[in-house]
């Protein structure tokens, strides 16, 4: 037995639900404890157990990760009606990604693992593009409201000191029609801004920012004028980084990467990230090959995949039927953990190891070995996809010969 790699600092490790919980159990017991020495803080953040600490729990894990800097999270259930009912939940706990987010701050950066025979569904992309998607304000903290006869739609501001109000018309309704007011603060885009900033450089990819201040001057170009503040700011490092910032109209931003050999980091608000991410996603190949990290103002990390916790396979795994779920962006949600805590204990070997166990991943499905979801869009085609549990174990076989 090789000896274990001392990992300095601890880690937070937040356990989640269903095919993902499975997959989780898998990684550790196989990939990870075998090799590691490591200390790993275990919130248990299954929906059982959310239930039962009355969502403590998340709370608590949230705040570990403020305090050691770097957390990996399997993916969890968000409860809805059903869940509630499934699990006899309390109540509908809110999304602990959610809650996590509320308590570091910060922006979700989500990037494609790309292998050389799982082509993207667009020839021009040869690198991953990152998306960092705003995740505060805008359409998803509005107020709505539907017009039912003839009236005066108006934003109204009232200052806190008893300055001037300020009314600025929307429209005079003729008749049925609809109004939204949505709104984003400095802090938050200022915030937005340094994470993608701060993200670009360690990954030496140029940024991307792209809005629509054609039209919305003010809204729009509050977003362009922030991020070209705090880029400025940032000069020197993005220089020394030998990367740049561009802002592009966010049409032109859009036909732009679908040409591009991709390779940036695309920072994007709020709804533009909830849709190009899920585009990027897609046309990279699969859910299963999808990185997330979240990403703070003071630098902390919590990386997980980006996909859900794989319900339909997890009620075929309890019938006894046999699954084949990709495991890659767990693996990789706990490699990511893995490099950043390296490289901030200043522990090159961990950092080794985690590069390693990567490549043997990528390298595993190169050579034919993949799930089922891979082997649909494989090229060149193969004939036969492994098991859960049997890609892992080739991958773990093929880690210990590396090491
Ligand atoms: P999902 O778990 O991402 O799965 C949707 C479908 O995508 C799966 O049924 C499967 O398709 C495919 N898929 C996703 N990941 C895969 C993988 N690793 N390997 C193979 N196929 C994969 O999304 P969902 O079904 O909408 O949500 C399920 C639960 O996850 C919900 O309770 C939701 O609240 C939660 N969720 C959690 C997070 C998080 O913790 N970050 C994020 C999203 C959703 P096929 O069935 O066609 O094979
Ligand atoms: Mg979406």
């Amino acid at each position: 037995m090789t000896i274990k790699i001392k990992v300095k600092t601890p880690i937070v490790e937040m356990d989640g639900d269903e095919m993902t919980k499975i997959i989780w159990q898998m990684i550790k017991e196989k990939l990870i404890l075998p090799f590691l020495d490591i200390n790993l803080k275990y919130y248990d953040l299954g929906v059982k157990h959310r239930d039962e600490t009355d969502d403590k729990v998340t709370v608590d894990a949230a705040h570990a990760i403020k305090e050691f800097g770097i957390g990996i999270k399997c993916a969890t259930i968000t409860p809805n009606a059903d869940r509630v009912k499934e699990y006899n939940l309390k109540e509908q706990w809110k999304s602990p990604n959610g809650t996590i987010r509320a308590i570091l701050d910060g922006t979700v950066f989500r990037k494609p693992i790309i292998m050389k025979n799982i082509p993207p569904a667009l020839k021009a992309w040869k690198k991953p593009i990152t998306i960092g998607r705003h995740a505060y304000g805008d359409i998803y903290k509005n107020t709505e409201y539907v017009v039912d006869k003839p009236g005066t739609a108006e934003i109204v501001f009232t200052p806190k000191d008893g300055g001037r109000k300020v009314t600025l018309s929307i429209h005079e309704f003729k008749g049925r029609g609809v109004v939204m007011g949505i709104h984003n603060i400095e802090e938050s885009i200022r915030s937005f801004a340094q994470s993608c900033i701060n993200y670009a450089i360690d990954e030496k990819i140029d940024l991307w920012f792209g809005a629509k201040d054609t039209i919305s001057k003010k809204y729009h170009g509050f977003f362009r004028d922030l991020f070209a503040e705090e880029a400025e700011k940032a000069k020197e490092r993005i220089r020394q980084a030998g990367i740049q910032y561009r802002y592009l109209l966010i049409d032109d931003a859009v036909a732009q990467i679908v040409k591009s050999p991709g390779g940036m980091l695309w920072a994007c608000m709020n709804y533009d990230g909830d849709v190009m991410s899920d585009m990027v996603a897609t046309g990279f190949g699969s859910l299963g090959l999808m990185t997330s990290v979240l990403v703070s103002p003071d630098s902390k990390y919590e990386f997980e995949a980006a996909h859900g916790t794989v319900t339909r396979h997890y009620y075929e795994h309890q019938k006894g039927k046999p699954t084949s779920t990709n495991s890659i962006a767990s693996i990789f949600a706990w490699t990511g953990a893995l490099v950043k805590r390296g490289e901030i204990d200043n522990t090159p070997q961990l950092v080794t190891f985690a590069r390693t166990l990567e490549r043997i991943v990528i390298a595993t499905v190169e050579s034919g070995i993949m799930t089922k979801d891979l082997m649909a869009i494989a090229e060149p085609p193969v004939s036969k996809y492994a098991l859960t549990g049997e890609f892992i174990d080739v991958v773990s076989e093929r880690l210990k010969k590396a090491l």
